[in-house]
């Protein structure tokens, strides 16, 4: 039995986990569960799987999480201080799938534990990279990859002989307007930019990947979780989500791992490492599949792309700042206030105005975030419609 704690367990990550844990009941036993609104479901989940703990992110909404379990024993818990004792509490395993930002402290929690992290928010990566992997190395704690294209990596890269690494190449899906250009894309909206062709994932990141600012992140985290220099980081388009990613050596072998576009592989993966464990996805049937293409990014028509492999060789700052930009412009783009082109705008205009010192602390990198969101927030005036 391996006891596991899932921080944003209403999302799409925290839910294709519990589904396997549910498939899997004698495998795992659940700590702690958190959510940021969804009383109802984290109620539900916490008594379908007899948690010990509940955890709200929204303080208003603490008397009906109490509400909703006084006939258990769960105990209940809200707000971020909430957040961190879930992270706190002894498991065997964390998943890590808050999404932005706002996962940095309670993931730090686990970190600072040396807890096993199953991790899947890469914002936390992306804001205070270097200083998270000090933490994590300091503290002992494990981080297994949960993102498709780093748990790809996780599973072909010779961690043993990494001087014979060459390059590690992640593959893009493109998003769903991967083959538009420019013009077309001003006027795209919410609902458009939501529909990934492969991925059914949460709001914030299916805007992401259809900006592209993902593969950006994802190359911030690539940097982050294996030894690599941002030169060795490289981007194919490869629209049917089958090869995850791929490292080529010095000797010219590329190694790939390949399967379904299901986030439940690499999550199971993680969940059950260094076993492999039964997952109910879909097998990969390459003749139904028929081909498999790959191209080269379009920067022009994604600049996000390009903003964030620019805030990776800066470094310092850059990278903190360009999320929690971009943060705030999604959050704009899917209210409806400014254009989908006007993300990269925001983000660049952002970058432009903050002074780029490197943030020396973790508190450092908390203040950094929350100038850099006010000052997104003033640029986005000049944006909105
Ligand atoms: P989601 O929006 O579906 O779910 C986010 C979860 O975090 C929910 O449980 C929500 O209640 C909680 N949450 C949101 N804001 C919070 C806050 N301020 N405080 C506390 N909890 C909060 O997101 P998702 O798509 O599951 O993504 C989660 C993370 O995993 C992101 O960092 C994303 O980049 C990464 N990721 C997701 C996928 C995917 O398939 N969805 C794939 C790879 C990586
Ligand atoms: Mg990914």
């Amino acid at each position: 039995m391996k006891s596991i704690s899932i921080l944003g367990a209403t999302g799409s990550v925290g839910l294709n986990t519990i589904d396997l844990v549910r498939h899997n009941p004698k495998k795992f036993n659940v700590v702690a569960l958190t959510a940021n609104t969804n009383v109802e479901e984290l109620s539900r989940l916490s008594i379908e799987f007899d948690a010990e703990i509940a955890v709200i992110a929204d303080e208003s909404k603490f008397p009906a999480l109490k509400d909703a379990l006084s006939h258990t024993t769960i105990q209940c818990g809200a707000g971020e201080a909430g957040l961190i004792e879930a992270a706190e509490r002894e498991s065997d395993l964390v998943m890590a799938a808050i999404v932005g930002a706002a996962g940095l402290r309670p993931t730090l929690a686990a970190v600072r534990r040396g807890a096993t992290i199953a991790l899947a928010n890469k914002e936390c990566l992306v804001c205070a990279g270097d200083l998270f992997m000090t933490e994590a190395q300091k503290n002992g704690a494990r981080l297994l990859p949960v993102d498709s294209e780093h748990n790809a990596i996780f599973q072909v890269f010779a961690f043993d002989q990494a001087k014979s690494v060459e390059k590690i190449i992640l593959t893009a899906s493109g998003g769903p307007f991967w083959n538009r250009r420019d013009e077309c894309l001003r006027s795209v909206t919410p609902s458009e930019a939501i529909a990934h062709p492969n991925w059914e994932m949460g709001q914030k990141i299916s805007v992401d990947s259809a900006t592209m600012m993902n593969k950006g992140l994802e190359i911030i985290e690539a940097y982050h979780l294996f030894p690599v220099s941002p030169q060795q980081i490289e981007v194919v388009v490869h629209p049917q989500s089958v090869v995850h990613s791929m490292v080529q050596y010095t000797d010219g072998s590329v190694l790939a791992q390949m399967g379904s576009p299901d986030m439940r592989t690499p999550i199971a993966f993680a969940l059950s490492w260094p076993e492999r464990m039964k997952a109910p996805v879909e097998r990969l049937s390459l003749p139904d599949v028929g081909q498999l293409t790959f191209s080269k990014p379009d920067f022009e028509t994604f600049p996000c792309l390009q903003l964030a492999m620019e805030a990776l060789e800066q470094g310092g700052a850059a990278p903190a700042i360009l999320n929690a930009a971009n943060e705030i412009a999604v959050e704009a783009f899917l209210n409806e206030l400014i254009a989908f082109t006007d993300i990269s705008s925001v983000v660049k205009a952002t970058l432009d105005k903050i002074d780029m010192k490197a943030p020396q602390s973790l508190s450092m990198v908390f203040a950094l975030d929350l100038e850099a969101r006010n000052t997104a927030k003033s640029i986005l005036d000049k944006f909105r419609r």
